[in-house]
């Protein structure tokens, strides 16, 4: 049958075993959405703030506020509506459109509405993630600090360009990288974007790592026939398994060398309206989220104003702002929310333009020193622009070369 041939053909294709063999689960569409939401479900208690609205607007108009600090944040910078949840179950839905692989149970779920012509190819990318997540780095990215949040998007696209790119040749073995850089522009119309553009908040959750991490892998290809490698797909596995991209930056731009950078700010809580509110989750937002933001927040930069436009997924910060590390904390006091973003730049004109670009946003405080800047969001409450100086001035950081690094240096910092 088509898994059994799909699982050899993966083995095959990458020269690397299963261990454990993955089983088969067969579900229906239906059963496949029901599974998602339960897992992206709100908590049944989720109205904090007590206004009774919580997430229950099914209206449309997206004007419940979300209560976890993801939410706050990504609605506070512009880039998701308030139904996060929903954007979000609705990603993971189309993510693992055809299969998905539980490592827990080594199962591989296939969804049986996949075109018949497709089911072996489905199958294999999704045996593909199987594989990555029980040999490789990618897909077992644990962390609870939110320090390694931009180096799991970017591990999910280098996934991504393995299975995607595998699945575009399947079956077979060479991945020539002029034959698939149409298809993999193609992408989005392929994957059925323009029949749902009315989400296009969900789709870039999903096709980003699609359509960014192939662009990766053909540049990993070209440079595999530069040195006169075989372009296949154990040769792709083998490079992005020795050398992962370690923040989105490297996805966008596989060009460029230099390190992301860690970094370290004061915890505000002390400064912030009368001192209520704690420090309730740090995240690093990447140069694929602060494209959004900055894209949300720059008129020049999203002409209509739309931020995930089909055309831009997989599109990184315009080329004049080069992005060289970040840090976001979200406070908190049971009601109000303040979202402070320390950016950290590879050079002052970056840093420059950045502020100019926050400048035109009113619900922002910016302070620039240097090549950082620090943005006070709101959305409830804000440090006064002094106290925002002075704690700019105590930010350090620090550059990393692998997730190994990124974590040995947190550990440090912060015990
Ligand atoms: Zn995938």
């Amino acid at each position: 049958m088509a898994f059994a041939r799909a699982l050899a053909r993966v083995e095959e294709l990458t020269g690397r075993a299963f261990d454990p063999r993955p089983t088969l689960v067969v579900r229906t569409r239906e059963e496949w959405v029901a599974q998602v939401r339960s897992w992206h479900a709100p908590p049944v208690d989720g109205d904090e703030d007590g206004d009774g609205s919580d997430e229950d607007d099914e209206s449309g108009d997206g004007e419940a506020a979300p209560s976890d600090p993801y939410g706050v944040l990504f609605v506070t910078l512009g880039i998701v509506p308030a139904r996060d949840a929903e954007q979000r179950s609705m990603a993971a839905v189309m993510e693992h459109n055809q299969g998905y692989y539980d490592r827990d149970a080594h199962e591989v779920t296939f969804i049986t509405d996949a075109p018949r012509a497709r089911r072996d190819a489905a199958l294999g990318h999704a045996l593909i993630h199987a594989l990555q997540t029980q040999t490789a780095p990618f897909y077992v990215v644990e962390d609870d600090t939110g320090r390694a949040d931009d180096v799991r998007w970017a591990y999910v696209a280098a996934a991504e360009a393995e299975g995607v790119l595998a699945d575009l040749a399947w079956p077979a073995a060479t991945l020539d990288p002029a034959t698939l850089a149409p298809e993999v522009e193609r992408l989005p119309v392929r994957l059925g974007l323009p029949a749902i553009e009315a989400e296009p908040y969900a789709l870039r959750w999903t096709y980003w790592s699609y359509v960014a991490g192939c662009r990766l892998g053909l540049a990993r290809l070209r440079a595999l026939a530069d040195a006169g490698e075989a372009t296949t797909i154990a040769t792709l596995g083998a490079s992005l398994r020795k050398r992962p991209p370690v923040s989105t930056e490297q996805v966008h731009h596989p060009e460029r060398g230099d390190a992301p950078r860690a970094v370290f700010a004061p915890d505000l809580a002390a400064v912030i309206d009368d001192g209520t509110l704690t420090l309730v989750m740090r995240s690093v937002l990447g140069e694929w989220t602060l494209a959004d933001w900055v894209r949300a927040v720059d008129a020049t930069a999203a002409p209509g104003g739309e931020p995930a436009a089909p055309e831009r997924l997989g599109g990184g910060l315009p080329d004049d702002l080069r992005w060289g590390g970040d840090l976001v904390q979200a406070y908190h006091d049971g009601e109000r929310w303040a979202v402070i973003v320390w950016t950290e730049w590879d050079d002052e004109a970056s840093a420059r333009r950045f502020e100019a670009i926050l400048g035109g946003a009113d619900a922002v405080r910016g302070v620039r020193s240097g090549r950082r800047v620090v943005a006070s969001c709101g959305p409830d409450v804000h440090p006064s622009r002094e106290a925002l100086a002075a704690a700019l001035a105590s930010v350090e950081s620090v550059p990393f070369a692998s997730l190994t690094e990124l974590e040995r240096i947190v550990a440090d910092r912060e015990d």
